[in-house]
Parts: C-alpha cells; sequence; structure tokens
C-alpha cells in the first residue's frame, strides 16, 4: 500500500486536545488537517485549516470531513458506526470501523479480550438491578460499575463499597443500594469490576501501519485520584520480565485487531504481580503526552506516521519525563502563577486553548524532563504546586 505523503490533507474526528496535538506534529510535517467537533471553537480550532461543526453521529459532517481528506483519523472512539461509515466512502478511516465497534462498547470489549486470552480481572456484564446484586454477591469487597457506552475520565462510573457497612449478600439493603447504583447510571448496560488491589497502573502506547509496520514504546506509569489521572512518567521503571510481558500484550493485540493507527493499552499491575488489561483507547493517550519530550517520535507523530502508512518512527525514550494534568478547579479562584511553574528547570506548559474552565476539565499539562524518572515527577510536581 502506498504512503500518504506531506503535503495531503489528514481529517481528525474530534478537535479536543488530542486532536489539537494530533494537528500540530501533522502540520510539522507538512500535512494539512481538517477536523470535525461538536464544538466550533474547540481545542484544535485554532491549528487546522478547516473545522467541521458536527456531533459524534452526524454522518453528513464526517462524510463533509472526509471528502476533502486523504485519510480519516479519530481522537474520540465514541464516534458512531454511521459517522465512521460515512466517511469511509470517502477517505481510509483508520482505525477501522470494526476495531471501534469492539473498542467503544466495554461489553464487546472485555469478551474481545477474555476470548482472545488477554488477561482481564473478574467482571460480570449488567444488563439489570437484579444482575448487579448477583454480580455483587459474587465478586464481593469494591465494585467497580462502568457504563458500557459513552464514559471517560471515571463519568459513567459508580464505585459500590460492600465491605463499608457491608450487608450479606442478598439482603434488602445490598438490593437497594444495586437498584440506586442502577438507576444513578442511566439503568444502561455497564460491566462490574472486581475492584483490583493495585499495585501499579501501566500504559503501553503500540502503532500500527497498514503495511504491518508495529512498534510499542516504553510502559509508562499512571497515578490516578478519583479515577482521573493525575500524573504520568516515562518510562514506568518495572522490572524487565513485566516490560516485557507488558509490551507483548499490546503488540499481540495490535496484530490481532489489524490495527491501523495507534492503540493504548491501560493495564493493572496488582499487589500479588498480576498484569490485567483495564482499557483500550484507539487513538493518543493522555499517560504519552510526556513522549513529546522523552521519546525520539511523539505519539503524535507517530499517529500521523501511522495512518499515512509511513515508516513508523523511534520510541526509544531519550530522557526520562513526566506530566501531571491541570484541570478547570486550578482556574476557579485565581488565574494559575505560570510564570512561578516555569521557573522549574526543564518544565514546559502546554495549554489546550479551552474557554471555560469546569471542575475535572482538563484544560493542559505541565510536562518536565530529569535525569531519573523520580526526579521528572518530583519536579512536575512541584511546577504544579506553584500554580
Ligand atoms: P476511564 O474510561 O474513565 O479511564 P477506567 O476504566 O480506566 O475508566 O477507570 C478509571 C480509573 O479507575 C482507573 O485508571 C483506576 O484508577 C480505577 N479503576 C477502574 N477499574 C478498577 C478496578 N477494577 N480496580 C481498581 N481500580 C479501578
Ligand atoms: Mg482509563
Amino acid at each position: 500500500m502506498s504512503a500518504i505523503l506531506p503535503g495531503a490533507t489528514i481529517g481528525i474526528l474530534g478537535g479536543g486536545q488530542l486532536g489539537r496535538m494530533t494537528a500540530m506534529a501533522a502540520r510539522s510535517l507538512g500535512y494539512r488537517v481538517q477536523v470535525m467537533d461538536p464544538d466550533p471553537s474547540c481545542p484544535a480550532r485554532f491549528v487546522v485549516d478547516a473545522c467541521f461543526e458536527g456531533s459524534w453521529d452526524d454522518a453528513r459532517a464526517a462524510a463533509d470531513l472526509a471528502r476533502g481528506s486523504d485519510v480519516v483519523t479519530l481522537e474520540i472512539e465514541q464516534i458512531s458506526m454511521a459517522a465512521l461509515e460515512a466517511a469511509a466512502r470517502y477517505a481510509p478511516v483508520r482505525p477501522g470501523a470494526e476495531l471501534l465497534r469492539i473498542v467503544q462498547d466495554r461489553i464487546l470489549q472485555k469478551k474481545w479480550l477474555r476470548e482472545n486470552g488477554f488477561p482481564v480481572g473478574p467482571y460480570r456484564t449488567i444488563e439489570s438491578a437484579a444482575d448487579l446484586v448477583d454480580a455483587c454477591s459474587q465478586l464481593g469487597g469494591r465494585i467497580y460499575l462502568k457504563r458500557s457506552h459513552g464514559g471517560y475520565d471515571g463519568r459513567g462510573q459508580l464505585r459500590l463499597d460492600l465491605e463499608t457497612g457491608a450487608p450479606g449478600p442478598g439482603s434488602r439493603d445490598l438490593e437497594q443500594r444495586a437498584a440506586s447504583a442502577w438507576a444513578g447510571l442511566g439503568e444502561a448496560p455497564c460491566v462490574a469490576e472486581q475492584g483490583l488491589d493495585l499495585k501499579l497502573e501501566l500504559s503501553v502506547m503500540v502503532a500500527r501501519t497498514p503495511d504491518g509496520g508495529i512498534r510499542a514504546y516504553p510502559s509508562a506509569a499512571n497515578h490516578h485520584e478519583d479515577q482521573i489521572l493525575v500524573w504520568s512518567v516515562l518510562p514506568s521503571s518495572i522490572p524487565e520480565s513485566l516490560e516485557a510481558a507488558a509490551q507483548g500484550i499490546a503488540v499481540s493485540m495490535a496484530e490481532k485487531l489489524k490495527l491501523e493507527g495507534l492503540l493504548a493499552v491501560e493495564m493493572f499491575l496488582t499487589r500479588d504481580g498480576s498484569l490485567y488489561v483495564n482499557e483500550l483507547a484507539p487513538r493518543p493517550h493522555n499517560s504519552y503526552h510526556a513522549s513529546e519530550r522523552c521519546c525520539v517520535t511523539s505519539q503524535f507523530e507517530q499517529a500521523v506516521r501511522a495512518v499515512c502508512n509511513l515508516p513508523l518512527g523511534e520510541v526509544r525514550i531519550i530522557r526520562p519525563g513526566a506530566i501531571a494534568n491541570l484541570l478547570g478547579d486550578l482556574w476557579l479562584g485565581q488565574e494559575p502563577r505560570f510564570d512561578l511553574a516555569l521557573a522549574v528547570p526543564e518544565v514546559r506548559l502546554h495549554l489546550y486553548e479551552k474557554h471555560t474552565p469546569r471542575r475535572g476539565r482538563k484544560m493542559g499539562h505541565l510536562s518536565a524532563t530529569a535525569d531519573t524518572p523520580e526526579e521528572a515527577v518530583a519536579r512536575v510536581l512541584e511546577a504544579k504546586s506553584y500554580l
């Protein structure tokens, strides 16, 4: 298959921060870029040639985007099948609809992972309050209840702590809690996962081209609070055998899915040393923002190379680095003191040009590099503390 060379136009479904940073990398390589987003002043708006206004299920806007594009990619997995199919009539869509169909539905995704021999933690599929009662009594302890469709950054999720004031299985109290959790998530299909005892959260970014070129980045270690990523560091410093296992999972997944583009594989390492796949994201990922600073090739450039069927770039780490997310909460008092943060050595600021700060909304991130991963984390958190 031939490469799509610089000068061509890349269409991106979604114009949030991931689309914006991908667009900036594409521009550096000499591509033209256009996006589709429901918000006409989305973050990518300011760095692209054109912005088509359309919601994730707008097949007509997706077709308009694709008509003027040589290839279409995406920065969000919740694009409707109709929109993907409409776009695919005019330009190759990478990653394609078949992969997205599996990934955008948590129930299907888990089923696919299990059937293909990837390690997933204990879970049940929930389609009613009664299913949830059964799942609670079978899985016990802490439960993460996640909507099958449309959640991100912990949204569309609930935690059930059956140990605190926990009733015995089958009691009325359990039934009430299950009923209110089921209602709380909109009575939509969910998965109930057993809460795992985590030692570490990891991710591995893998890229694959239509010609089958494949590269997996060294794993990143990720720190979450309230189910949102707070900071992330590259490399993760896990033992070599675990690293090999994590890489092996990501590469084999990319091959089985015939990936065209990027796939981020989020993983859990439990205290007893087991590695589980948490979830998949077929796009650039928050935990690899540091790749812009640390790796020979950033995840954003790699996304462009992969969907354009160019040779993939080296993924080696040149210098350890970390990022810390900047949520809208930071803006709710006084203007953040970026001047103070930027005085910390090797720190850089990345803002997404979102106009309305909201609690929990990702507005930007700080990055820092250092001699060691630990120092990079310390630096980025120090810089953040001055905001
Ligand atoms: P999102 O789509 O919002 O990223 P995730 O499924 O990745 O949803 O969950 C967000 C975070 O919640 C995880 O990164 C982890 O910190 C925590 N979490 C989710 N599921 C579990 C689980 N089964 N056991 C322990 N922690 C979990
Ligand atoms: Mg996640």
